[in-house]
């Protein structure tokens, strides 16, 4: 029998738990960070929060006689697929990241933007009301554009304080279909849309943005560390299979 842990967090992260229920010979860990209430859980074994760093990771690593790990976090998750690529060649484990490619952008009118900072240098030369769809986590990083308004969509309310000076919080859950994203940038008179290039199935309000003729200000994805990365959810599990 192997070990496997899946750092998770995402839908795919989930859905990869769920898929490896077939192999008789693996027993799967799902971890969380602990950022959300009300998880999409797999069905597999969970624990939630930190590991407490790199070395809190190589411990746990060895404490639960880790074989292999899957980290399927977000492509902007990258402190935890930093700390684990090292916490993985420290315990001389195999490790790949299951991470959908980014959205191809040249075709596209975006608006380019290296990470969040820059985002914010750009959109303070852009329109006045931001639907700022980017998470929870960053969104203090645009708190000196003291003179734009912000509509922000998460599923729970965010537990740290928002130091932006003007917004309104809507709590949705998605997926979101063209006609939903068409109304709402509507509604809230949207005239910039930011968002990050999470890659996998393209988002509706991309395309609503852009039938709106509103611009979009895409935040790249940041370089994931020097890790074997594996595109699909069949990628990830042939990997898995030959380590097991
Ligand atoms: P991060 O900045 O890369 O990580 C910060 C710290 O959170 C890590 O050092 C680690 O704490 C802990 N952590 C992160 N992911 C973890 C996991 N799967 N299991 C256990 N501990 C974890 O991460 P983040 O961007 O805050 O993302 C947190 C979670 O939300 C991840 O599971 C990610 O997949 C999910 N998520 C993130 C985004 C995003 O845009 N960043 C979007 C959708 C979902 P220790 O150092 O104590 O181990």
């Amino acid at each position: 029998m192997k070990n496997l842990l899946i750092l998770g967090g995402t839908n795919d992260a989930a859905k990869l738990a769920n898929n490896l229920a077939q192999y008789s010979n693996l027993k799967s860990i799902y971890s969380l960070a602990g950022r959300t209430q009300k998880p999409n859980l797999p069905s597999c074994d969970t624990r939630i929060g930190g590991f407490g760093g790199i070395e809190g990771l190589i411990d746990y690593l060895r404490d639960f006689k880790i074989d292999l790990v899957v980290d399927a976090t977000h492509p902007f998750a990258i402190t935890m697929s930093t700390n684990v690529t090292e916490a993985c060649a420290k315990s001389n484990l195999p490790c790949i990241k299951f991470r959908r490619a980014p959205w191809p952008s040249n075709d596209q009118h975006w608006i380019l933007a290296s990470d969040y900072s820059d985002a914010a240098k750009k959109l303070s030369e852009m329109g006045k009301r931001i639907f700022l769809s980017i998470g929870t986590n960053k969104l203090n990083v645009f708190k000196n554009l003291s003179e734009k308004w912000f509509l922000i969509r998460t599923i729970e309310k965010p537990n740290s304080t928002l130091l932006l000076k003007n917004y309104k919080i809507i709590l949705e859950r998605g997926p979101f279909d063209k006609v939903h994203e068409h109304n709402l940038l509507m509604k809230f008179k949207i005239d910039v849309l930011v968002s990050k290039n999470s890659g996998g199935t393209i988002p509706a309000k991309l395309q609503a943005s852009q039938d709106l003729g509103i611009p979009i200000l895409m935040i790249k994805q940041p370089s994931p560390p020097k890790i074997e990365i594996a595109e699909t959810l069949r990628d990830t599990l042939n990997w898995i299979e030959r380590n097991i």
